[in-house]
C-alpha cells in the first residue's frame, strides 16, 4: 500500500496532503502520529536478530528510521517524483551526507558559479581533508561544461536559480552532457520547492532540499531533504546517514508534514506577492534594477519560464546609493524584517554583501554581481499592498 502510494499517481496537490499514510496503521488518526521514540521493542530475542539482518521490516532504533520521518520521506518522494527521499536534521546535513557518498579521494565535484556559503566551505573542507577536488563554472553554454569535465569528475552540482542574483541553469543540458559522460547530476532545489521545480523528472539524479525554507514554510525548524533513486538513497541511509548521524527529530519531521500540506497554497501566494512588488520595484526611480527570474527583461528568463512553474517567491534589486544607502533602507522597514533564510510566511529582507555572502572576497563578489547596494527580498504571505506601503516609506527615506 505505502509502496503503491510513493508512485506519482495523483496531482501533487493531492499527493502532497496524502502520500505515505495509511490512517487504519494508526489507530485511525487522520494526522500522522509523532512517534517521539529513541528506540523499539522486540518482541522476543529472534525478533530483534531478524531486524538486524534485514529479514523483518520492523523498526530498530529512530538513527535508522522512524515511523513519523517516514511519512515525511515517502511524501517528499512522491511530489518530486523520486522513487525515495531520506530526511535529515539540516540542509547542510543533507548536502554533506550526499557529497561524501558520492565521492572518493581524487574525485572532481563541478559547480555552478554560486552555491550556498557552507555548501562552499563544505568543498573547501573536502578539498584540504580529503583531496577531493571541485570548480565553479557559469554552466553557460554546452561547450563551457565539457571543457570543464575531468576524467575525475563524478558529480556535477547545480543550483538554479542561484542566491542572490537568480541567475538560472538549463537543467535539460546539464543532464544530457552528464548522461553521455555517467556523471551524477545533483541540484539543490531549496529555492523552487517540488512545487516549483522538479529537477528528477527533467533527468537529474538526485534532488536536496533544505527543508527549512518553503517545505517547512513557517520558520520554526531546521531540516534537509534528499529525494532520488532508491538503490542510491538505501545505501545512503545505512552508510553517511546512519554513521555521521544527522537525523531529523520525529517532532521536526512532524512540523514539515504540516507545512507541507499547505506548499501548494502558500507557493502561489509567494509568487502572486513576488510577481506585484517586481513591478512596482522596477518602475521605482530610486531602484537601480531587479533580478527576478519573473522579469522579461532578465536574462534567464527563457530558461527560467522552461523549467520552473512559476518564478518563484524571491527578488533580488539594487537600489541607488552606496552600502549605507541600502542600510538606512533596511532599518527604515518596519512591517518588513531583516533576516537571513527565506521562505516563511513573514517578508524578509538581507543584504547579501554583508550578510549571506560576507565571507566571499569582495572581488569575488563583485565578479558575482553582489553589490553594496543589492538587496535580497523573500516575499511572505502577507497583503502585497502592505508590503509595498512599507518598502516605498523605506525608498522614501533614502
Ligand atoms: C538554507 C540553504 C541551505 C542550507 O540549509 P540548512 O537547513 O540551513 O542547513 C542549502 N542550500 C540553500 C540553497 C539554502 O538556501
Amino acid at each position: 500500500m505505502e509502496r503503491l502510494l510513493m508512485k506519482k499517481k495523483k496531482h501533487l496537490d493531492t499527493e502532497i496532503i496524502h502520500a505515505g499514510y495509511d490512517s487504519g496503521k494508526h489507530f485511525d488518526s487522520l494526522t500522522p502520529p509523532i512517534y517521539q521514540t529513541s528506540t523499539f521493542t522486540f518482541a522476543n530475542a529472534e525478533q530483534g536478530e531478524k531486524r538486524f539482518a534485514g529479514e523483518d521490516s520492523g523498526y530498530i532504533y529512530s538513527r535508522l528510521g522512524n515511523p513519523t520521518v517516514k511519512v515525511l520521506e515517502e511524501r517528499m518522494a512522491a511530489i518530486e517524483g523520486g522513487e525515495a527521499a531520506l530526511a535529515f536534521g539540516s540542509g547542510m546535513a543533507a548536502v554533506s551526507a550526499t557529497l561524501i557518498s558520492l565521492t572518493k579521494t581524487g574525485d572532481h565535484i563541478l559547480c555552478s558559479e554560486g552555491i550556498y556559503g557552507c555548501t562552499f566551505g563544505l568543498l573547501q573542507i573536502m578539498k584540504e581533508k580529503y583531496a577531493i577536488e571541485h570548480d565553479f563554472i557559469a554552466m553557460k553554454t554546452e561547450d563551457s561544461i565539457r571543457k570543464a569535465i575531468r576524467p575525475e569528475t563524478t558529480v556535477i552540482y547545480v543550483e538554479t536559480p542561484i542566491n542572490p542574483t537568480m541567475t538560472c541553469i538549463d537543467l535539460e543540458m546539464v543532464v544530457k552532457i552528464a548522461k553521455e559522460k555517467n556523471i551524477t547530476v545533483v541540484v539543490d532545489n531549496t529555492f523552487c520547492s517540488p512545487y516549483l521545480q522538479n529537477p528528477l523528472q527533467i533527468g537529474c539524479d538526485v534532488v536536496i532540499h533544505s527543508a527549512t525554507k518553503y517545505i517547512c514554510g513557517h520558520g520554526d525548524v531546521i531540516a534537509g531533504i534528499v529525494v532520488g533513486k532508491e538503490d542510491f538513497l538505501g545505501n545512503m541511509a545505512m552508510t553517511t546517514q546512519k554513521d555521521i548521524g544527522g537525523v531529523i527529530s520525529p517532532f521536526d519531521a512532524w512540523l514539515l508534514i504540516r507545512g507541507l500540506k499547505t506548499l501548494p497554497v502558500r507557493m502561489d501566494r509567494h509568487c502572486h506577492n513576488a510577481s506585484i512588488l517586481a513591478d512596482k520595484l522596477k518602475a521605482h526611480p530610486k531602484v537601480e534594477r531587479i533580478y527576478y527570474p519573473g522579469d522579461k527583461d532578465f536574462a534567464d528568463y527563457e530558461i527560467a519560464s522552461k523549467q520552473m512553474k512559476k518564478p518563484g517567491g524571491l527578488i533580488s534589486f539594487e537600489i541607488k546609493g552606496n552600502k549605507a544607502t541600502a542600510q538606512k533602507f533596511m532599518n527604515s522597514l518596519s512591517l518588513i524584517k531583516i533576516a537571513v533564510s527565506l521562505g516563511d510566511a513573514e517578508t524578509l529582507v538581507q543584504h547579501p554583501a554583508t550578510m549571506t555572502h560576507s565571507v566571499v572576497p569582495a572581488e569575488t563578489r563583485e565578479k558575482m554581481g553582489i553589490k553594496d547596494t543589492l538587496l535580497r527580498l523573500s516575499l511572505g504571505l502577507e497583503s502585497s499592498d502592505d508590503i509595498w506601503e512599507d518598502i516605498e516609506q523605506a525608498l522614501k527615506q533614502i
